[in-house]
């Protein structure tokens, strides 16, 4: 699973294929997806999701992305689910909007919302309810729940983490984040 802007190779390794781009002699993804490396052909390509109409229970822990950031709420688009029948393999949901909840996020208090989650950041997190209203997700009950994939806010580069700090190497700025320890650029 690769996000815009996951590191796929350097210039050397791979020339960028479908849904990739060259920047600085390192290729990285333009899309969220699944990578092919072609070692005949030293070509990466990205394959982007599909969409699909498996439906979602609790417990699912689903990707999403970031579409609003508000006092008490995020509002997130999710983009694919973990199946649980087959680990490891992972099934596309259709496109449905969803809410994490500012009590949600972590089991300390959480004053600001922005704090923790920008517009834009890719999300791993748990259906916690399903109802005729929506979809409402929690980040609290495990490490690997929060953000895996974030953007700088001033240049939009993927930001890395650097020793528990999410720092952009294009710009030098340092962010905060409710970061996952699967968070996906280190
Ligand atoms: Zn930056």
């Amino acid at each position: 699973m690769v996000f815009p802007g996951s590191f796929l190779g350097t210039e050397e390794e791979f020339l960028p294929g479908e849904n990739c781009f060259e920047q600085s002699s390192s290729v990285y993804s333009d899309s969220i997806g699944k990578e092919h490396f072609d070692f005949d052909e030293k070509v990466v390509s990205v394959k982007k999701l599909s969409p699909d109409v498996s439906m979602l229970s609790i417990g699912n822990v689903v990707h999403a992305v970031v579409v609003l950031v508000k006092d008490q709420a995020c509002v997130l688009e999710i983009l694919e689910m973990e199946d649980p029948q087959r680990p490891g393999k992972k099934v596309v949901s259709g496109s449905k909007s969803s809410v994490l909840p500012v009590f949600s996020v972590m089991n300390s208090y959480v004053k600001f919302m922005s704090d923790y989650f920008k517009i834009g950041d890719i999300v791993r997190a748990r259906v916690e309810k399903i109802s005729p209203t929506g979809i409402e997700l929690e980040t609290k009950s495990g490490p690997g729940l929060g953000v895996v994939m974030a953007y700088c806010v001033s240049c939009r580069h993927a930001l890395k983490l650097v020793e528990m700090e999410l720092k952009c190497s294009h710009c030098g700025s340092n962010e905060r984040r409710k970061i996952s320890a699967d968070y996906s650029l280190k």
